[in-house]
């Protein structure tokens, strides 16, 4: 029973640490989760601005690429009109220069004063705006490029309908002298619009900002802003201005959204299935606990019981026995458990009869207050058993088998047989007292037929003496000593009848004529003590007694009545014994006229060795009451309150019938 706190408290440990081991692993199963997604997130965008990095390179390269073709076309019209004094070539390679290039807005020629001497297209409204020299950059990138000798580009300039343009001049020198200036006009969204190709749209906004974040020129098919951007330098042309990249596309977080949603609502319904499931182990360690306990509860009761158990199935096989019962019969429950008839304790010389009560007992007809039987320990000692058989049921309500309990009663026995025979003894010591104390009455009554004997013989001898014996007077005399010889004959019959030592056998005697011998016994007393004694007896049937037994009870009774008479006038002595017949039993009343009995001694007035009696012993009503006992009958006392002294008792006494 003390293992059961112990054993709760260590179980339920287990199970804190059963249930926190797949917390923490879900817990880390989640964080790894996240941070994998995290993880491909961050190598997404890294991608994402890879490729990014990437394609605003590629158009710049692309963007540099043309505008150095032009550049390298213009040079050659420059190093060419240098040359040469053909008007019509400027008009030939501009109009070429221009059908490859629809970027370029105007293609100019200035002379060495800044003024225009030509343009193509001539129309264009650039024309109207550059004149004179439109922005003052325009002015600036020309003395530039005049100055420097090389090609120049403009910073970027709005004109009127808010378009933003740059140009690129190239000079002309004609031996060593600035002849005149070459300029191509290239409108910046124009410039996009052609030399950004229709895929990179589609994926970045495009656009050409200077340090200001002002904006010069779009591309782009949507409206808004992307995270995710990039800008370079877009020099040449021009130090100031960015190529701003922005992609469109927002990396598509939804998938992962939707991932994240997914493992937490997972992870949840892990979290609360590992709830639902902590709440069963503990319902369950719980109930464990109990059974534990219980458990151990049994097997303790089990354990300190002395009383054997066996249980059997419905075909007798044994099914269990209890450490009692293998104390008992010295087999271990292994070579008990198993076994069939013939069992191994059971003893050689009975197996018949232990085979019959076995298959009495599968038939359900074992005696409900237990049968005894031997049995026969492991090393072949013989023992006593007590068995009571039930049916065993099952927790169904079936009836699986049967369920004996065992008592070895050897030393129960024993002690019975023990306290029989002092029992017995105490009655034969009993007997002789009473004889003892019946003795000089005894030899007085057995006087009398000796001293008449002595008397008719004293006579006949005389007779025989005068010599004319007639043998007609002698044989009357002898006919009345053969009598007084039975007489006397009779009494000592009955005395060493009474105390002769037999062992007590019941057998069918008639009541009558054991309290016809009483009488006989007690008459020579009564005589002497002055008493009467009157018999009411009706004919009563044979009971089954030992007759001895009945005489000892009888004789106590009348002579203890007969003592309580003592100190009643002589003429008031009065001993009646009556005697009933009923339906079950008869009675007999032995009532006299005595002292009567104190109600404070009534209740001790059975018991071994209570006397009121100087030289008493106190042991006759004691023996009267365990020998009516064991006749199955009973033995009272009473007041006799129809005593001529107005005081005496009755002891009743009854036997059972149905032994007769
Ligand atoms: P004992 O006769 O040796 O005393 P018993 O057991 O026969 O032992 O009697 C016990 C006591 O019961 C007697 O001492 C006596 O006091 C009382 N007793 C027995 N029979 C009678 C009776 N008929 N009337 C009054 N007292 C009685």
């Amino acid at each position: 029973m003390n293992i059961a706190p112990h054993l709760s408290s260590g179980s339920s440990r287990r199970l804190r640490w059963l249930l926190t081991l797949p917390k923490l692993g879900i817990v880390l199963l989640l964080a790894a989760l996240i941070a994998l997604l995290w993880l491909l997130h961050h190598n997404e965008a890294e991608e994402d601005r890879a490729a990014l990095i990437k394609d605003v390179l590629w158009l710049e390269q692309n963007l540099q690429f043309h505008l150095n073709g032009n550049e390298e076309q213009l040079q050659l019209l420059a190093m060419e009109m240098g040359h040469s004094h053909d008007r019509k070539l400027f008009r030939l390679r501009a109009e070429h220069m221009l059908k490859n290039s629809p970027d370029i807005a105007q293609i100019i020629q200035f002379d060495a004063a800044r003024q225009i001497v030509d343009a193509m297209p001539a129309t264009r409204p650039p024309e109207r705006d550059i004149e004179p020299f439109g922005p003052p950059v325009t002015a600036k990138a020309f003395d530039m490029a005049s100055r420097l000798g090389k090609r120049q580009y403009s910073e970027p300039f709005f004109l009127e309908d808010n378009r933003a343009f740059i140009e690129m001049l190239v000079p002309i020198f004609s031996e060593r002298r600035l002849t005149g200036m070459l300029a191509i006009v290239y409108p910046l969204d124009t410039l996009l619009a052609s030399q950004v190709p229709w895929w990179f749209t589609e994926k970045y906004k495009v656009e050409i900002v200077d340090d200001n974040d002002i904006r010069y020129a779009t591309k782009t098919y949507i409206e808004g802003n992307g995270d995710l951007r990039y800008e370079i330098p877009f020099d040449p042309p021009s130090a100031q201005l960015f190529l701003r990249v922005t992609s469109y596309h927002a990396p598509d977080n939804s998938l992962q959204r939707l991932l994240v949603a997914a493992i937490v609502l997972l992870a949840a319904g892990v979290f609360w299935s590992l709830w639902l499931v902590r709440d069963l182990m503990k319902k369950r360690v719980r109930a464990e606990d109990a059974l534990r306990s219980e458990h151990a509860f049994r097997a303790a009761m089990e354990d300190s019981l002395t009383v054997g158990m066996r249980a059997r199935d419905l075909l007798g096989r044994v099914v269990y026995v209890n450490p009692a019962f293998c104390r008992m019969t010295g087999f271990d429950a292994e070579e008990l458990v198993g076994r069939s008839p013939p069992m191994p304790y059971w003893a050689p010389e009975q197996l018949e009869e232990s085979y019959a009560m076995h298959q009495i007992v599968l038939a359900g007809e074992a005696p409900p207050d237990g049968f005894e039987i031997t049995f026969m320990r492991k090393n072949g000692e013989r023992f006593q058993a007590l068995v009571y058989e039930a049916k065993l049921i099952d927790g169904n309500g079936k009836h699986t088998g049967w369920m004996a309990s065992i008592l070895d009663i050897t030393e129960r026995k024993r002690t019975e047989e023990l306290a029989r025979q002092q029992q017995e003894q105490l009655q034969f010591t009993s007997r002789l007292v009473t004889m003892g104390e019946m003795a000089s009455t005894l030899a007085h009554e057995l006087n009398q037929p000796l001293a008449a004997i002595a008397s008719y013989n004293t006579g006949c001898l005389n007779v025989l003496n005068g010599g004319q014996a007639d043998p007609r007077d002698i044989r009357p005399a002898l006919e009345k000593i053969g009598l007084q010889a039975q007489r006397a004959g009779k009494i000592i019959r009955r005395v060493h009848d009474f105390v002769r030592k037999s062992e007590p056998k019941r057998a069918p005697c008639l009541l009558g004529e054991v309290i016809e011998d009483c009488l006989g016994f007690v008459e020579a007393e009564a005589r002497k003590r002055h008493v009467r004694m009157e018999c009411d007896i009706p004919p009563l049937p044979p009971v089954l007694a030992d007759r001895l037994m009945l005489e000892q009870v009888l004789l106590n009774l009348i002579r203890n009545a007969m003592e309580a008479m003592a100190g009643v006038p002589e003429s008031q002595r009065l001993i009646r014994i009556t005697g009933a017949v009923g339906d079950s039993e008869l009675s007999l009343h032995v009532a006299d006229s005595g002292s009567g009995i104190a109600p404070e001694i009534r209740a001790k007035l059975f018991t071994a060795f209570f006397t009121t009696k100087p030289e008493g012993m106190g042991i006759g009503l004691s023996i009267c009451r365990s020998i009516i006992e064991f006749h199955r009958g009973r033995l009272w006392v009473e007041d006799n309150l129809q005593s001529p002294t107005g005081s005496g008792t009755i002891f009743s006494l009854t036997l059972p019938l149905e032994t007769a």
